[in-house]
């Protein structure tokens, strides 16, 4: 049993990983509650839900309800999940209204012939699956609309890149990824980023592990890291070192004093981790051993040391 999540805010969601988890909890069901908050399961005891994606709060994080809207004052959130099983992936993209955009990315892949819905007709699904479709207003919060006035009066690209990315390993040896976003704030209507695409913003394979990114999804999608990571981890690379030879890869060709924003996770079915990134990148891990949620701190190579 082991779990892991991108960035320091992803903490109530690992602590959450790891009780579900332990009361016996499938993979798929622990990551979709974590990221949710879903109480619907009545063999598993009564656990406080943490909402993540519903919460206006980690809007600030680029996840969810209180996301950035996109140039037009819209939220557009990508979820997707992955079940190392064969064949498991489910994914929304440029999704409206809904709060919980990991909840439907669910629901494609248990009950959708497809694997990725996008825009209305992501939403069109939802609602045959019993979700209410928001009006945008009640989507944004203070902080998100305060700060798309913001961008309207000088047009100044926000900075700043976050994806909730959790991935969690089960009693079962079951391992599933699944990743949330408002995306790159202001950006394009329509704009999709590495999130919801299986290979780049996730990947798991049964018997070998999963892996997670975060960052410049413009960017990432053209690396396909998380694919990459799982691949060298069936190889025999632990998860670190796995992190590592993607990142050294993808500085290698953009040059590294050129490389753009990534923070890549992976965990194997050991319950080991590792991490890689080119920014400052903290990450949540739960560590089995010392039965502790921690944050670690995983810094940039150093140009030098290339
Ligand atoms: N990768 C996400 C995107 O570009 C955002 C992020 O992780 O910061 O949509």
């Amino acid at each position: 049993m082991a779990a892991v999540g991108t960035w320091s805010f992803s903490q109530p969601a690992v602590d959450r990983l790891r009780s579900l988890i332990t009361s016996g909890c499938h993979a798929t069901d622990a990551v979709e509650e974590a990221m949710a908050g879903w109480l619907k399961m009545t063999q598993i005891k009564f656990h406080p839900s943490v909402e993540m994606e519903n919460d206006p709060e980690t809007g600030r994080h680029i996840v969810g309800r209180g996301g950035f809207p996109n140039s037009e004052g819209v939220l557009e959130c990508d979820a997707a999940i992955m079940q190392g099983t064969a064949g498991k992936f489910g994914a929304v993209a440029a999704l409206r209204g809904i709060g919980t955009p990991i909840r439907v990315a669910r629901k494609v892949m248990d009950r959708s012939p497809h694997s990725l819905l996008v825009g209305d007709g992501a939403a069109i699904f939802a609602r045959e699956q019993g979700f209410s479709i928001e009006p945008n207003d009640s989507m944004l919060s203070v902080h998100s609309t305060k700060a798309y006035e913001e961008y309207l009066e000088n047009r100044q690209k926000a900075s700043g890149h976050d994806t909730l990315g959790l991935i969690a390993l089960d009693k079962m040896g079951n391992i599933t990824v699944g990743v949330s976003t408002s995306g790159a704030p202001f950006k394009s209507p329509g704009r999709v980023g590495d999130s919801p695409i299986p290979g780049s913003g996730l990947y798991a394979e049964h018997m070998v592990g999963a892996a997670a990114a975060t960052g410049d999804g413009d960017r990432i999608m053209c690396y396909c890291p998380s694919f990459q990571i799982v691949q060298l981890m069936k190889q025999g690379s632990s998860p670190n070192e796995a992190c590592c030879a993607v990142l050294k890869d993808i500085r290698r060709r953009t040059f590294p004093e050129k490389c753009f924003e990534l923070g890549l996770i992976a965990l194997n079915m050991k319950g080991e981790v590792g991490a890689a990134s080119t920014v400052e990148f903290p990450y949540v891990f739960w560590d089995m051993e010392n039965d502790s949620v921690e944050i670690r701190v995983q810094l940039p190579p150093s140009n030098k040391n290339e």
